[in-house]
């Protein structure tokens, strides 16, 4: 399997992840709005085992997201990168930070219920009112 890289706005943070993405969707909570400054993240998960940090890791700052997920951001441009799931053995990357296209591409809404009205969904993905359960 190829593997893909990312990186941070200012290219301090570079990372790789195995391109063997678990899941991938669109959450529209408002941690996610506010944490992205956007209506909604883009993100995806691959097994913690599957991602690597290149370099940057003196740049990294980490922020409590959820009760069981540590985001990563970088302090030179502020760019949110990752997170780690402990409980989930996983790492999920922001989709946007990536290089290239993951083969895997969003499955799904997630938290819809919380999303802003002025952002319209208009593909044909499934929508769950709250997280998948
Ligand atoms: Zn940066
Ligand atoms: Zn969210």
């Amino acid at each position: 399997m190829e593997n893909i890289k990312g990186s941070c706005l200012c290219g301090s943070v570079e990372y790789e992840i195995v391109d063997d993405l678990k899941y991938a969707g669109y959450c529209h909570c408002s941690e996610c709005r506010r944490w992205t400054g956007s209506p909604f993240s883009a993100s995806g998960g691959v097994a913690a085992t599957d991602f690597t940090l290149l370099k940057g890791k003196e740049h990294l700052k980490s922020y409590k997201k959820g009760v069981n997920s540590d985001a990563y951001f970088c302090q030179q441009c502020s760019s949110m990168v990752y997170g780690d799931v402990p409980d989930y053995g996983m790492t999920y990357v922001l989709l946007g930070t990536l290089d290239t296209s993951p083969t895997l591409r969003p499955q799904w809404h997630i938290y819809t219920d919380y999303k802003v009205d002025w952002f319209e969904i208009s593909d044909n993905l499934p929508q769950h009112k709250e997280n998948i359960t």
